[in-house]
């Protein structure tokens, strides 16, 4: 797989040094999601606070593009209001979905743009929305807890 060097540095950056990578005892939601098809496995705690991502924190194993995807989902959502974390969220699906179509908004994706070259890559799709999916699926479980 070639990425643009640039991006690879990014994740490989993140997978390296992962951000939040300590499951935080204090949550709304607890997830766990498994991308059978390469190995991956997360779980995620998320806390959410007056519809502000208050706290994503995680732990996990698998390859450097489902580690690093969860690491830089944490760096971008944390503190943006839910509304705007779903708005962020859809452009990464829609970019991951994109077969390359797509380049992605960077003002938008931040550094979440290194993946661009991934959507190129049917296999290493699921790798990369993994973190996604556990953020999306606890932010629902997490929004019902409250209501
Ligand atoms: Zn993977």
């Amino acid at each position: 797989m070639e990425l643009d060097n640039l991006y690879q540095e990014v994740i490989l950056d993140h997978y390296k040094r992962p951000q939040n990578k300590k499951l935080a005892t204090i949550f709304d939601a607890q997830v766990h999601h498994v991308n059978p098809s390469c190995g991956d496995e997360i779980d995620l705690n998320l806390l959410i606070k007056n519809e502000v991502v208050t706290s994503i924190t995680w732990d996990g194993v698998g390859c450097s593009i489902s580690q690093a995807s969860v690491s830089i989902l944490t760096d971008l959502l944390i503190g943006k209001s839910i509304t705007e974390a779903y708005a962020i969220h859809d452009n990464f699906v829609t970019l991951m979905q994109s077969k390359g179509a797509f380049s992605g908004d960077e003002s938008v994706l931040e550094d979440a743009i290194a993946f661009a070259g991934v959507s190129k890559y049917p296999a290493r799709i699921k790798c990369a929305l993994l973190g996604w999916m556990a953020f999306k699926d606890a932010s629902v479980q997490a929004q019902a807890n409250l209501n």
